[in-house]
């Protein structure tokens, strides 16, 4: 993917900016994610925090995680979009909604997480 990435939320009340590289890529299928995303599973790239600019009315849902790390999901607060995601475990990190970049067709996901998790549907 290329270094700088830039996306928003359907209304387009929202936007962000990534100035800098994409660390990894994941597509998640835990329950916390199938409920973000209303799907089985959630594809994320995670970027440094420092390189992350977003604007617009984003709404915060705090949680917190099973294994006790305390979560933000960002959405817009106009449409309700899903944007982002932070977590006390890495707190120098975003997790971006892939779906949400405005070219996504770069997209490739290097590590599938929380398998055990994930519907007999979402093949
Ligand atoms: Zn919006
Ligand atoms: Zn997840």
């Amino acid at each position: 993917m290329s270094d700088d990435q830039t996306g928003g939320c359907l209304c387009g009340a929202c936007r962000y900016r990534v100035s800098g590289r994409v660390e990894f890529t994941i597509r998640c299928y835990c329950r916390d994610c199938q409920k973000v995303s209303g799907g089985g599973h959630l594809p994320q790239l995670a970027v440094r925090a420092a390189d992350f600019s977003p604007s617009g009315p984003v709404a915060i849902h705090r949680a917190t995680s099973d294994a006790g790390s305390d979560l933000e999901f960002a959405f817009c607060g106009s449409c309700g979009s899903p944007l982002f995601k932070v977590t006390s475990k890495r707190p120098d990190l975003v997790f971006v909604m892939a779906g949400s970049l405005d070219d996504a067709r770069d997209f490739e996901v290097q590590h599938e997480v929380y398998e055990a998790a994930r519907q007999p549907w979402d093949k």
